[in-house]
């Protein structure tokens, strides 16, 4: 079915903000027509709870997170950007295996799941994913979907 995605998101992020209380900002921008994709809900909504909370986990009080979706005829990205910890540049290519956490993480709490189950979500959309990040500096992890794939891969609700 057709969802509306920046409307998806405006309600995600309140939700989010909600959950996440005063000592987050996350903050909404959208570029493009974003009104007709064809996203699966429920995969959609796993994917960016998963980034949405790395995001707060891994930045310190004060953060600021932002949500970006960027739509055109072709394309749909979803940019999840943070000014938290970073991740180490020899870490950045395990992240998608199971059980693997960066060195830096200290005494934050996870599993290393998280990412492993949104990367397979994104196979399953046709889709790729890029992590950009540095450390002391902040991440910024990039999904785009491909319109003509999305339009051939309909899930089942
Ligand atoms: P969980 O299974 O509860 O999500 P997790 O957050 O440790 O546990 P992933 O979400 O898979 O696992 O992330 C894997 C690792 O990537 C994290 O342990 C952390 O080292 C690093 N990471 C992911 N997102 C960020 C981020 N936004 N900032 C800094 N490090 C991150
Ligand atoms: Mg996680």
């Amino acid at each position: 079915a057709i969802l509306n995605l920046e409307q998806f998101c405006r309600d995600l992020i309140d939700e989010m903000q909600f959950n996440a209380g005063p000592n987050y900002q996350i903050i909404f921008q959208q570029h493009g027509d974003c009104e007709h994709t064809y996203l699966d809900k429920k995969l959609l909504r796993h994917i960016l709870v998963n980034l949405l909370t790395n995001a707060i986990k891994y930045s310190p009080e004060g953060g600021h997170i932002y949500l970006n979706i960027f739509c055109d005829h072709t394309e749909i990205k979803l940019q999840v950007q943070d000014n938290g910890i970073g991740i180490p540049e020899e870490n950045q290519h395990h992240l998608f295996e199971p059980f693997q956490r960066a060195g830096n993480v200290g005494s934050i709490p996870g599993t290393g799941l998280g990412l492993t189950m949104v990367k397979k979500c994104l196979d399953l959309h046709g889709g790729e994913i890029v992590v950009n990040s540095q450390v002391g500096v902040g991440t910024t992890i990039t999904l785009t979907f491909f319109r003509n794939v999305l339009n051939n891969c309909e899930v089942e609700n």
